[in-house]
């Protein structure tokens, strides 16, 4: 097969805030050097012409990108000090704060908002615009963006070292054969390569597994927000106001909360977060944040309103005992690849932008000393140990840990904190973690009967105005795949579903998945089989993390495919 090959000097993976600042950033430094050197205020020889690229999956920069979001703007400010008059697009900003307490019928505000959920001086954003205005910007300083570009496996020397990205072939049909429109992927070949997939990048996976990135660490845990925009009537939520909630519907074993934000032109942002280390396997995400809208407080918000956009996504929540190596030979990962994510704060925007920002300057060094080597690159980890990032994290290094045990003793464990600086329980300094899927337990150590899987959620009703199917959740999500292609879903043996994953767990990944994306269906000769319906999936990795068997692996599709999360 002829493959194109394009030579680069430094490919990021992934359009997220992480990277495109990384890109951004890298751009800005060498002009400077650049213009510095021509004319004589800096000594040394002018880097030239860089070619940096960005790939991403999606249809546009943007498109894949979902987040609650409140943003702290101390990153973006320090990419861009004048992010507010160069038009940055910023729903609002934060005005006022709310923490709530819900029991099944009430509401309970606190009088004081625990500091870790004050955002005053925040801002409340759609990071599908604000990634998309960074690509403008990006473009703009003469970064090649690349969208529909999945990568889909990283190249190495014989070394071992990572020399660039093979994106994925285009025109393959289900079966595997070419079409008439068959485009071969192209090897991307740099001197760096940046991965800034997000959460559970299929790239980052292969490359730990491959390298042992994660060796030392504890394991990673992750959570998932699904989310709704709603358009309200008037003007009853404004535009500033940030709420937090805790308790229904999740069960004090389970980790959880709510959160809704307005958006102009009475855009209500509404979510809920459940944690990927739940323990009942028939807990369903997406049924407890559509039970979380009928609690009387949201639901007498939301009515009279309109669904209009849906998705769902995960989130790294480990946090600084859960960060891998994030530098090796010919590579950097940054953003919530490396698990820069406050996961107490709910936020990983500002770090994401941060990380990219010393990823860039990592860059501009190894370009300059012409060495692209894990040795010159621990530059980054030592930029990342000095910036602002680390203390943040170090300070809530055992928060997510710390509800292992429940709702209260978590709670408990995040207010210690604050007296220790950190420790678990007041005594710990690091808490062990365990993979989130080894949390979830049989059906019958919670006394389920096989044949009634609905029982957790028995009196939820889809009623189509409050409460929503997922089938009707994923046609707002507006996502696109060629039916004509491989299951970029690959589930690595099959007979397990029917029998064995049937009996012990019920079929979970009927359940975890936000999309509808996997079903138990009669055969035609009796027997159940799973149908995997690809074409849903909304790339949230929920089933490559959660499956209790780990035998679900999540590969990019062709590109383009996917959710198109406008104004998310
Ligand atoms: C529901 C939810 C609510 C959140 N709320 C907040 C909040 O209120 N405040 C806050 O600060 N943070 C919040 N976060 C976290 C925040 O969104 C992330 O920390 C941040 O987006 C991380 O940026 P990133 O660039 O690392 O990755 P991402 O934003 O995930 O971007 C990764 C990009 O890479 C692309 N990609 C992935 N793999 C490939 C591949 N192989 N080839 C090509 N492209 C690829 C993806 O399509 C995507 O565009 C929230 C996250 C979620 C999911």
């Amino acid at each position: 097969m002829e493959r194109e090959s394009l030579e680069m000097d430094v490919v990021f993976v992934g359009a997220g805030p992480a990277n495109l600042s990384g890109a951004l950033h890298l751009a800005q430094l060498v002009r400077q050097h650049n213009e510095e050197v021509a004319a004589g205020a800096r000594q040394g020889t002018p880097l030239g012409e860089i070619e940096i690229g960005v790939i991403e999956k999606g249809t546009t920069v943007g498109a894949h990108i979902l987040s609650g979001a409140v943003m702290d703007p101390r990153g973006l400010a320090e990419l861009i000090p004048d992010f507010v008059e160069q038009g940055a697009p910023l729903e609002s900003p934060v005005k006022e704060d709310y923490f709530l307490y819900l029991t099944k019928n009430r509401a309970i505000r606190s009088p004081i908002t625990p500091p870790p959920l004050k955002n005053h001086g925040y801002y409340i954003v759609s990071l599908n615009r604000l990634t998309a205005w960074l690509g403008e910007k990006c473009e703009a300083a003469g970064v090649n963006i690349f969208p529909e570009f999945p990568g889909a496996e990283l190249l190495y020397d014989k070394n071992d070292c990572v020399v660039g990205v093979r994106t994925g072939d285009k025109g393959i049909d289900r079966e595997g054969k070419r079409k008439a429109n068959f485009e071969p992927g192209v090897d991307l070949r740099a001197k760096l390569t940046v991965l800034g997939e997000g959460p559970r990048g299929s790239l980052t996976k292969q490359l730990t597994e491959r390298q042992g990135l994660d060796e030392g660490n504890e394991p990673q845990v992750y959570s998932i927000g699904v989310k709704e925009l709603w358009e309200l009537p008037d003007d009853r939520y404004p535009a500033g106001r940030v709420t937090h909630t805790l308790g229904f519907p999740s069960d004090s074993r389970t980790y959880g909360g709510g959160w809704i934000y307005g958006m102009q032109n009475r855009i209500l942002n509404i979510g809920y977060v459940t944690g990927l280390d739940y323990e009942d396997p028939l807990l369903d995400p997406h049924a407890e944040f559509q039970r979380f809208k009928t609690h009387p407080y949201v639901s007498r918000l939301l009515d009279g309103g309109k669904m209009i956009r849906y998705g769902a996504k995960t989130i790294a929540a480990g946090g600084f005992f859960a960060m891998p190596r994030m530098y090796g030979d010919g590579f950097l990962l940054v953003g919530d690849c490396a698990g820069f994510l406050n996961s107490q704060r709910l936020k990983g925007i500002h770090s994401a932008i941060k990380s990219g920002m010393l990823a860039a300057k990592t860059i501009f060094e190894a370009l300059l000393a012409n060495d692209f080597s894990a040795k010159q690159l621990q530059r980054y980890e030592m930029l990342v140990n000095d910036s602002w990032i680390i203390p943040e994290l170090r300070k809530v290094r055992n928060f997510h840990a710390g509800f292992r045990n429940g709702r209260w003793a978590g709670l408990v464990n995040a207010g210690l904190q604050f007296v220790t600086g950190g420790r678990a329980w007041g005594l710990l300094d690091r808490a062990r973690a365990e993979p989130g899927h080894e949390a979830m337990k049989k059906l019958s150590s919670f006394g389920y009967r096989g044949d009634n899987l609905e029982q957790r959620y028995d009196g939820l009703r889809f009623d189509g105005k409050v409460t929503f199917n997922k089938v009707t959740d994923v046609y707002h999500a507006a996502v696109g795949h060629d039916e004509d292609q491989p299951v970029h879903l690959h589930v690595l043996d099959t007979n397990i579903c029917a029998t064995r994953c049937a009996e012990e767990y019920g079929n979970p990944c009927q359940r975890f998945c936000p999309a509808a994306v996997y079903e138990m269906v009669e055969g035609g000769n009796g027997q159940r089989h799973l149908q995997i319906n690809f074409s849903n999936c909304v790339h949230c990795k929920t089933c490559d993390i959660m499956d209790p068997y780990q035998i679900i692996n999540w590969v990019t599709p062709e590109g383009g495919g996917g959710p198109d999360y406008k104004g998310m």
